[in-house]
Formats: C-alpha cells, sequence, structure tokens
C-alpha cells in the first residue's frame, strides 16, 4: 500500500511500537501504587509528559493526558459550564470535535457565533473582534485545517482576544512535526493535540493549559492528571507519545523541508497533465505536505476508489455515505461551488513518502483522468 492519507492517521513509527511493546510486556504496576512496579509506570508517564512539554515549547505541569484531539477539545468546552451565560467564538472550518460540541452545548446555554474564512480559508482578525461580546470567554480557532491545511494568525488572535481578558483555545491537532509549535511563542490559553497524526498510537492525546483553575474534569473517579483525568492511565501509550512527540520535533526543519519538495513535486507534476487541477487553500500559510485538490469534471468517490484499487491510499474532501456524495462542508464554507466540491481529493503525504512514489501516483493519476 502507498500510503498518501497522514492526514487522517499516520502510521505508528517502529521505534514507539518497539517501546509501547516492551512496556506492555514488562510494566503492569498502577502507576497510582507505591510499590516498585507502580513506580516504575509512574516513571514512565512523566518522562512521556517531559518530552511532550518539550515538543510543544512548556513545563510538564502544564498537560494532562487524554484520549484524544476530540477529548482535549470537550474538556476545554464543558469547563465552561462552570459559569453562566457565555458566550464563545469559533469558526466554520473547525473539526466537529469543536463545532458538534458547540452546536450541542447551546442546548446548555452556552452562546455562540462562528466567523467566516475566506476563499483561502483564512480567518480575518476584523470579523472575530466584530463578534465579541461583553461575555465572551472563549475563542477557540484551530492553528491548522485538517483538509486544506491553512495555518490561522494565532497570535494575532490571542493578541486581540487577551486585551479584552477573553482566554484562546487552539486544536492543532494537525499540527505537531509539521511546524514550529511552541504554546508560549503562540500566547493560547489551551492547546489540544493527538498522538495518531505524528506517528504515534491512536486514543491518546494531549491538553495543555496554561492555568489548572480554569478546567473542570470530564472523568471522574480516582483523581488521576492532577484530578482533571480521572482513570487508571495508559502507560505504554502515553511512553509511545512521549517518545513519538520527541521523534517528531527532533529535525523538524528537515522534516518540514521534506514535505515541501514532495508537495513541489506533486503539484508541477500534476499540472505538467492536468492543468485545469485546483489546489485549495492559501498557497503560502499552509501545513507542508497536505494537498487538496480539485480535478473538475471527475468524482472525487471515483477516483479514490480507483486509486485505492492500484493500492494508494488518499482521501476525499468530503464526505461519502451511503453512495451519495456530500460536499465537504469545509470547501463550502471557502466559497468552493458544489460541482468542484465532489470533485476533490486530499492527499497528505508522510516520513515514509519518496519521490519515487509521488511519481508513482502521479502516473496513476494521468493514466485515471485519462480514461
Ligand atoms: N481536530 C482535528 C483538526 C483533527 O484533524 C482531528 C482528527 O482527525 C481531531 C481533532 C480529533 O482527534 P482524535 O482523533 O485524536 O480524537
Amino acid at each position: 500500500m502507498y500510503y498518501f492519507d497522514h492526514s487522517a492517521t499516520t502510521p505508528v513509527h517502529p521505534d514507539v511500537l518497539d517501546l509501547m511493546h516492551s512496556i506492555q510486556k514488562d510494566v503492569y504496576g498502577n502507576p497510582s501504587s507505591i510499590h516498585s512496579q507502580g513506580r516504575k509506570a509512574l516513571s514512565l508517564i512523566e518522562t512521556a509528559r517531559k518530552k511532550v512539554a518539550k515538543a510543544i515549547g512548556t513545563i510538564p505541569n502544564k498537560i494532562i493526558f487524554t484520549s484524544g484531539g476530540t477529548e482535549a477539545n470537550n474538556q476545554v468546552f464543558w469547563s465552561l459550564l462552570n459559569q453562566n451565560n457565555i458566550h464563545v467564538i469559533s469558526d466554520t472550518i473547525e473539526h466537529p470535535a469543536v463545532l458538534k460540541v458547540l452546536s450541542e452545548m447551546e442546548s446548555h446555554g452556552l452562546d455562540y457565533n462562528l466567523v467566516n474564512v475566506n476563499k483561502n480559508g483564512q480567518i480575518s482578525i476584523a470579523d472575530i473582534e466584530s463578534v465579541i461580546q461583553k461575555n465572551t470567554r472563549l475563542i477557540s480557532i484551530m492553528l491548522a485545517n485538517n483538509e486544506i491545511g491553512t495555518i490561522q494568525p494565532i497570535k494575532e488572535i490571542v493578541a486581540l482576544a487577551h486585551k479584552k481578558n477573553i482566554l484562546v483555545h487552539s486544536d492543532a491537532v494537525q499540527c505537531l512535526g509539521k511546524m514550529p509549535l511552541d504554546v508560549n511563542d503562540l500566547g493560547v490559553d489551551y492547546l489540544s493535540l493527538s498522538a495518531h497524526k505524528f506517528y504515534g498510537p491512536k486514543g491518546i492525546g494531549i491538553l495543555y493549559f496554561k492555568n489548572k483553575d480554569s478546567l473542570s474534569s470530564l472523568m471522574i473517579g480516582g483523581g488521576q492528571e492532577k484530578g482533571l483525568r480521572a482513570g487508571t492511565e495508559n502507560i505504554a501509550y502515553i511512553a509511545g507519545m512521549g517518545l513519538a512527540a520527541e521523534l517528531a520535533t527532533s529535525n523538524l526543519g528537515h522534516h518540514i523541508q521534506e514535505l515541501e519538495d514532495i508537495e513541489h513535486q506533486f503539484k508541477i507534476g500534476l499540472n505538467s497533465f492536468f492543468p485545469n487541477a485546483v489546489f485549495n487553500g492559501d498557497s503560502e500559510n499552509k501545513l507542508p505536505g497536505l494537498v487538496s485538490v480539485s480535478f473538475p469534471g471527475h468524482r472525487s468517490d471515483i477516483l479514490l476508489v480507483k486509486l485505492d484499487r492500484a493500492n494508494m491510499a488518499v482521501s476525499s474532501g468530503s464526505a461519502c455515505g451511503s453512495g451519495n456524495i456530500k460536499p465537504s462542508e469545509i470547501l463550502s464554507a471557502m466559497g468552493i461551488d458544489d460541482e468542484t466540491n465532489i470533485c476533490t481529493l486530499r492527499i497528505s503525504f508522510g516520513t515514509s513518502n519518496t519521490a519515487e512514489q509521488v511519481d508513482l501516483l502521479l502516473a496513476e493519476l494521468k493514466r485515471i483522468l485519462a480514461n
């Protein structure tokens, strides 16, 4: 299988797999136990916490482990219900782990506005400013989008928000290992990450917070994770995520360059035989290696299946279900018409992809698009 779907998930790094296997085999103590097996487990968790904290430029006691990006986002939002009469600002191209949570919370009394994006998927600071209310407590804007890769001006959003005593959350699930990520530099109050997007295991993630007092726990029980996430810790996954975070951020410049080169090769190659291809999103402010491309006249569900038959995994920019292809809400929010929308693929490159693989993908696309 040639895998070009790294924004959906990444294969686990072999060193991470080895570490997790050895922990599953040898470390069975409960990290809350005080005997040596328990202490061994705890020490693995705390080592991972240090590695993850270092990867995002913070200190270990500013992060807790969650089951992934979805849970980290949920925790930030549901914690708001500790207060009355709350208004939140987000945007129309967030992941459902933000948009559906906000919609659900409306029935619990939360009020919110979603700002729109321009044709490149960029949010404007002026649009955010225009919907700030007296009771706005949180602005939640993703650092980079999962379908088009557009990077948002988080630092500027933080500067505006903090002037008005508003907290800022950013879903950075797509970002670790693809761009420098420093929570102090960004200035955010909360940040969500997920290990399976950076060659770690699925089902484990991180919530960074500047101030613990503003959060409450979704899980009530044994008081683990500073009382913010009860439940016995998944030691192997946490340790695996720690190593994955370390690996993803060492040699970052080199990795970014590799992804940029592959993306460039793909775009130039595709243009040479299919000049009608439309590349969506911002061509400058974007994650490297993530390409959203529309093939006018060629439905994405059909392209996807044909590529799959050639053992090539890509993703459709639109959600397919029960034979009916639905336009992607993200592309629609950017003003892309339905006809183009349903002809869009997301191709996301990663560490295992080579220039030869990109040539094979191009050759296959050339063959498919000619028929
Ligand atoms: N946020 C974004 C931007 C994502 O791309 C994803 C996963 O696709 C999530 C949140 C959800 O993360 P998880 O799968 O760890 O729950």
